[in-house]
């Protein structure tokens, strides 16, 4: 017998007052929090993992995918990380293949120089909303539970998890059945320059053709030339955002780590030893809010333009089977505007969402969940929560006039301007 639910009531100590309280530390939240911090604004970034950098470091995903261009926050990335890889241009596409660990140092250092207050193994609980505002966040820390005040906040949790919170109305997955994109988790092999003995661990799978693997294909990269090879070939049925599902996953997912090594051991790769596993499995889909504007297949497909734009992009349409299936909807897009109003939620006035659980459909988020596209999210909605500060506004007051000026003072280009 257990109970349905109990009543938790617990005082909890105001840990840090900022201006701008960013919850989730990936490219979404990273951006966010230095560009209100370089808009003046007393910042603190709560992260529940130990890194920043998202499911580019946590999930090792390290591979930029192509968006169109290379500008602002995003751009200052790869001129201070890669700089073989910048364009001299901001309009070209780019995909390089990075470090996550060095990635993952960069970012620390970076908020560290833009003075952004990082606060790692904390992992948001919950929202104390007081009239249309939340006033602060509660944390889970090293220490116990700390409640963190603002004056506005942006979630950067990739699952809306903050928004939820506060009541946001949100949905999941494929608008017929809430069906999300699967969860893979991705490794590194390494030529050792000889054989390899290839080992397959109790309870994997021994694969022994192309189409028996969980994706049908090979997906893997290369581009570093040091021996190196990025594998992103699991895939696993599950909703990154629910309990149940992860667990099963974290399980499956490794399993099939191990599978696919074996079979790339035996195929090709004989030289190759397994020599890392990201830390988690990574989440693709989870939640999207339902914001002032959603973002639709219909934008993405016929090319929208929006006088809000804050971020562009022309990455493809690219669904991996929501049914676990062996394929992957993959369609080319010549490019679209994000407008600020997708991260707006109408019921609080101190509220963004950055990110990938923007408000958009099923196949639109498909497209501009990639991670150059939640950095330029990120960095517009820190702008804009300073806007907001300044003008002691709701956020859905902020001006797009005043928004875009901001962005283009912190380097953006928006192409067609
Ligand atoms: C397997 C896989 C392959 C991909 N391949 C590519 C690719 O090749 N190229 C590309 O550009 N993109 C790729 N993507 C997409 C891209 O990585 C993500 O969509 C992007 O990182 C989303 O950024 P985000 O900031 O919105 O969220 P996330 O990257 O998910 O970051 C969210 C952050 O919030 C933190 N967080 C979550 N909940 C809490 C909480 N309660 N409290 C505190 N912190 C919290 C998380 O730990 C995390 O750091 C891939 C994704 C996956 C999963």
């Amino acid at each position: 017998m257990h109970n349905e639910s109990y009543e938790y009531k617990q005082e909890v100590r105001t840990q840090w007052r900022a201006d701008v309280v960013v919850i989730g530390g990936g490219p979404a939240g990273t951006a966010a929090a230095i560009s209100a911090a370089r808009s003046g604004k007393s910042v603190a970034l709560i992260e529940k993992s130990a890194q920043l950098g998202g499911m580019g470091t946590l999930a090792n995903v390290s591979v930029f995918m192509p968006i169109g261009n290379v500008t602002g926050i995003y751009r200052e990335i790869i001129a201070e990380t890669m700089a073989d890889h910048l364009p001299p241009d901001h309009d070209s596409s780019i995909a390089p293949q990075y470090s996550p660990f060095l990635l993952r140092h960069y970012l620390n250092e970076k908020m560290k120089k833009e003075n952004v207050k990082v606060y790692y193994h904390c992992e948001f609980v919950g929202t104390i909303v007081e009239n249309r505002r939340i006033r602060a966040v509660v944390v889970s820390t090293r220490e116990g539970l700390r409640a963190f005040e603002g004056e506005t906040f942006i979630d950067g949790t990739g699952d809306a998890r903050v928004a939820i919170d506060a009541g946001v109305p949100y949905t999941t997955g494929r608008e017929e059945d809430g069906l999300t994109q699967p969860m893979t988790l991705m490794f590194t092999m390494q030529n050792t320059g000889q054989p390899v003995k290839a080992y397959l661990p109790e309870g994997c799978y021994e694969y022994k053709d192309v189409s028996d693997l969980p994706q049908g294909r090979r997906l893997y990269w290369e581009r570093n030339g040091d021996g190196s090879l990025l594998v992103n070939m699991s895939r696993v049925k599950a909703n990154g955002a629910k309990i149940d599902d992860v667990n099963y996953a974290e399980a499956e997912a490794l399993r099939q780590v191990f599978s696919i090594a074996y079979y790339l051991q035996k195929n090709g790769f004989e030289s190759y030893a397994l020599t890392h596993i990201a830390p988690q499995t990574g989440v693709r889909e989870t939640n999207q809010i339902r914001g002032l504007y959603t973002l639709s297949e219909e934008d993405v497909v016929r090319g929208s333009r929006f006088p809000d734009a804050v971020a562009q992009t022309n990455y493809e349409i690219d669904i991996h089977s929501p049914d676990a299936k062996k394929t992957t909807d993959e369609r080319k897009v010549d490019g679209y505007d994000i407008p600020y109003r997708s991260m707006v939620p109408a019921e609080l006035d101190n509220l963004l969402v950055a990110g990938r659980a923007i408000s958009a459909t099923h196949v639109a988020m498909s497209s501009m969940r990639v991670q150059a596209t939640c950095y330029a999210l990120g960095q517009a909605a820190g702008i804009a929560a300073s806007l907001a500060l300044d003008g002691a506004c709701a956020m859905k007051e902020v001006p797009a006039e005043a928004l875009r000026e901001r962005l283009v003072a912190q380097g953006v280009r928006f192409a067609g301007a």
